[in-house]
């Protein structure tokens, strides 16, 4: 995929050329794939574009449920469909066509473009925060602002500007006793038992109606100000969209906005699984010796990690004291990503409503997303250029799950709107 996107970069006339990471990993001798880094036009009257993309996709096999050969584009009726169609490949080819479409209409580009494709998106994007930090003042040194086509739309029928994205801090509770599981008819009773001890301590997470209990997390957030709640007012989003998702009408808010809100800008806590703990079918009387509770909190401006750390260690802590148990306990981050927040009256995302505008014929809405894209926050921070996120797909498109599509209409539509926000994004005046 790299060698095809350099050449087809090439062809048009852009300078290209691939990073190698080296091995993935110490001790094997699996290269990491390229990044492929290109530039088109060096105008200093022009603006410059940085595109991010990915080339590698989520696997994908024909028993896994498709209808058709995955890693074979077929069209059926208005949606094209194979792995990679919706994310990331179609956006990436996106950028490709709307260079191919000046040169042949004899248009001159708006801007000067900067290329980052990856290939390891899927897997946690290895290497590429080393690379931007490395090259902020190199090789993407002229860069005026990013937009990155990587996410999808809320729904299925109008268009969207991302303009936030939650972080996530992902704890484990450990509580083990014994040295070993016992069996409860000769130990039941006799014994502190450890998964008895976990579920308090779990139970004191979040309460049945997602309200966060570790003291001071809530005071952590943002104040909702007046102008951002307006950016609720009018977005397509029913609650029909939740129940047809979630296959159930399980929802803890009953209107649109609040659970809008619950999902973009306020934290919410998750209790995962319990390693350790009896699973299977049937009735083992087990006593398990050690258990694992894991839970994570998606979290937003102006929560910061460590400052949540100390809330969490210290709530635990507390809660442990009062159940007088004799059995040890351990709390450790597994890991964590910051949140993203960025301006939506920034002239870059004022360039991409023109955009839409001319394109869909409607004004985009402006949303977040409940969960993260880490590399938007490192160009942001390596940049400190402004970030875009520019969707082209549906959010029915099934990305990561079987018969992935992109909807013809928006992938046409999708390279007239990358395209028309180069244009608008030449003349925007920075405010
Ligand atoms: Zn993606």
């Amino acid at each position: 995929m790299a060698h095809f996107l350099e050449k087809e970069l090439k062809a048009l006339g852009a300078q290209v050329e691939l990073r190698e990471l080296g091995p993935q990993g110490a001790g094997t001798n699996v290269d990491l794939p390229p990044i492929v880094l290109g530039k088109y036009g060096n105008d200093p009257n022009k603006r410059t574009i940085l595109v991010y993309g990915h080339y590698d996709v989520q696997p994908a096999l024909l028993e896994d449920g498709w209808d058709t050969e995955p890693f074979t584009l077929v069209q059926k009726d208005d949606k094209l469909i194979g792995r990679g169609s919706t994310d990331d490949k179609g956006p990436v080819l996106g950028w490709i066509n709307s260079i191919e479409a000046h040169q042949q209409a004899g248009i001159e580009f708006p801007v000067n473009l900067v290329f980052c494709f990856e290939g390891m998106e899927e897997y946690g994007s290895e290497g590429l925060d080393d690379l931007i930090h490395e090259e902020a003042n190199k090789f993407f040194k002229d860069v005026d602002a990013t937009c990155i086509s990587d996410n999808y739309w809320l729904g299925t029928t109008h268009p969207v500007l991302t303009y936030g994205l939650r972080g996530c801090s992902y704890y484990s509770v450990t509580v083990e006793g014994p040295s070993a599981d016992l069996h409860s008819g000769i130990f039941g009773g006799m014994v502190s038992e450890p998964l008895i001890d976990l579920t308090h301590v779990l139970a004191q997470l979040v309460d049945p109606q997602g309200k966060i209990l570790i003291p001071g997390v809530n005071d952590l957030v943002a104040p909702l100000t007046p102008d951002e709640e307006k950016l609720y007012d009018n977005i397509k989003y029913s609650m029909d969209d939740l129940y047809s998702a979630t296959g159930s009408k399980t929802n803890l808010f009953d209107t649109e906005k609040e659970s809008l809100k619950a999902r973009w800008r306020y934290p919410t806590l998750s209790l995962h699984g319990i390693e350790g703990a009896f699973s299977a079918p049937g009735a083992k009387t087990v006593i398990p010796a050690k258990v694992i509770g894991k839970f994570s909190l998606r979290t937003v401006p102006n929560i910061q990690p460590r400052e949540l750390d100390e809330l969490v260690f210290k709530h635990i802590d507390n809660v442990w004291k009062k159940l007088n148990s004799k059995n040890k306990i351990e709390v450790k981050l597994l890991h964590d990503g910051l949140w993203w927040l960025s301006d939506p009256h920034h002239w870059n995302f004022e360039a991409a409503k023109k955009a839409t505008k001319a394109v869909w014929h409607v004004d985009p809405d402006l949303t977040r997303e409940g969960g993260s894209i880490p590399v938007t926050l490192t160009f942001e921070q390596a940049l400190k250029k402004n970030v875009l996120l520019l969707p082209m797909g549906r959010g029915d498109d099934g990305a990561h799950s079987i018969n992935e599509k992109i909807n013809v209409d928006n992938y046409i539509n999708g390279v007239k709107t990358l395209s028309a926000y180069l244009h608008y994004v030449s003349v925007e005046p920075s405010s």
